[in-house]
């Protein structure tokens, strides 16, 4: 018995000869992909054998997306640190706050955040670092429960500046090396593997709140566990000021020096690097996460997408988290990196769709390690699909399902959520959750976290309310 057969117009497959298959079908049983093909060859040995048929025969079917960048607990934090640089924006608002957060709060925000992602095809993600603080465990069961896959990395730190700003790290952030190093392999024993969707990595936080010694702990423990590692790196110019003059190494070199490069590990942003570092990432297989959004917001820059792929580099997409950017929609991110792209090498054809969606999908996979499981619609693989309404003023005429995806469509034009196998949303009703109870959680748990940390507790719009 088939559990799911899915009936596209379009199934944008993602396997090697990027094959879109017009009038295309999916069959599904035990959470794996079995069958691919035209709708007329698979329609005789799957039509009345499945237990659930998908119509999406106005819908374009394609692999769920892979964010590689998320903070969870940044999802109630929209507008609470706009206009501002970077070390600013983490030191007087967003560590404040997240300093001062309950593990209640944290958790309204992250089931926020969860069921943002799911809304907008996000099936799997990166989470870049949970804390104590926020109660990790009941984050971790939750992101389970909701049905995502994920590689949820804790924060490891035994120092408090950021790059050459010292002592920047909000009290109720500050762990040990021994306390934050420790609860990551409790994380890692209690959850890694858990179902096959959850993964726990390490996440060392920034240069300047890591000594060398724990930088290198990280790196050979995650070896040993066979795990991955991701960090924020050369996001700003500060960071390769600092690390210069620290080490002497820029950015790239130092993660190197340290043994934060590899094929396990992802590094986040890398704005600020020069060409000899793109040839080190490529060289060491390290991948990066690219946010541009992010970027944008906060005046860092623009990561040079184009040169890490020309350059071999495995360049994925994040939306990072919801004071930089400020939403968790990764198809509204695709177009915006698309678009930074041809604008700043004055070159339409800098980066194409195909590239983009490919860094959405195939190269997330590939970063989280998962590119055997997941990242394109093959028989074998898990069916983590998501299907996409086209029959929409703003995706019609249906000229390019590509182009339309990553130039025209929006979050919201998911349809359906397949995870693993199971139908996690339809028509765009979650059914592993209560959506109007996580909105309504929200608010509640923003309004006493913003009253207990004094900071958010009005709009800052120039413009009156009345
Ligand atoms: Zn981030």
């Amino acid at each position: 018995m088939t559990d799911l057969y899915i009936r596209g117009k379009f199934v944008i497959t993602m396997n090697k000869k990027r094959e879109i298959i017009k009038d295309g079908c999916v069959a599904v049983e035990d959470g794996i992909i079995r069958a691919v093909g035209k709708c007329s060859e698979l329609d005789k040995d799957y039509m009345g054998k499945a237990d659930e048929v998908i119509d999406a025969s106005k819908h374009i079917v394609m692999p769920g997306l892979v964010d590689t960048h998320v903070h969870l607990v940044q999802g109630m934090l929209k507008a609470c640190a706009n206009y501002r640089r970077l070390i600013p924006w983490l030191k007087d608002r967003v560590w404040p706050l997240q300093g001062n957060m309950t593990a209640d709060d944290a958790l309204a925000a992250a089931t926020l955040t969860m069921v943002e992602m799911i809304k907008t095809g996000t099936t799997t993600f990166l989470e870049t670092g949970l804390v104590g603080r926020y109660g990790p465990d009941r984050i971790i069961e939750r992101v389970h429960d909701v049905g995502l896959r994920a590689a949820i990395s804790r924060h490891v730190m035994d120092m408090t500046g950021y790059a050459t700003e010292e002592n920047a790290l909000h009290p109720g952030l500050v762990e040990t090396g021994e306390q934050s190093m420790g609860d990551t392999i409790r994380l890692f024993n209690k959850y890694n593997g858990w179902d096959g969707r959850i993964f726990i990595w390490f996440g060392p936080r920034t240069p300047g709140a890591v000594s060398l010694e724990l930088f290198r702990e990280i790196s050979s423990k995650a070896k040993e566990l066979g795990t991955g590692i991701t960090m924020h790196l050369a996001e700003v110019k500060d960071d390769v000021i600092y690390l210069t003059r620290e080490f002497g190494r820029k950015p790239i070199e130092f993660a190197h020096y340290v043994g934060l490069t590899g094929p396990n590990v992802v590094l986040v942003h890398t704005v600020w690097i020069t060409d000899d570092e793109i040839k080190l990432l490529a060289d060491t297989s390290t991948n990066v996460s690219h946010n541009p959004s992010c970027n944008s917001k906060l005046g860092s820059g623009i990561a040079r997408v184009a040169d890490m792929l020309n350059a071999g580099v495995n360049v994925t997409l994040g939306c990072d988290g919801g004071p930089s950017n400020d939403n968790y929609d990764l198809i509204e991110e695709m177009k915006i990196a698309a678009l930074l792209q041809t604008a700043s090498k004055l070159d339409p054809e800098a980066v194409r769709a195909e590239d983009i969606i490919e860094m959405a999908t195939l190269r997330g996979a590939k970063a989280l390690g998962l590119q055997d499981v997941i990242g394109s619609i093959e028989p074998g693989k898990k069916a983590d699909i998501i299907t996409i309404n086209y029959w929409d003023p703003k995706l019609m005429p249906m000229n390019d399902p590509v182009s339309h995806i990553v130039y025209a469509a929006h979050g919201d034009d998911v349809s359906d959520v397949i995870i693993d196998g199971k139908v996690v949303m339809k028509n765009r009703k979650i059914l592993t959750i209560n959506e109007d109870k996580v909105l309504e959680d929200v608010g509640r748990h923003a309004r006493e976290l913003f009253e207990r940390a004094g900071i958010c507790k009005e709009p800052e719009i120039k413009w009156p309310i009345i």
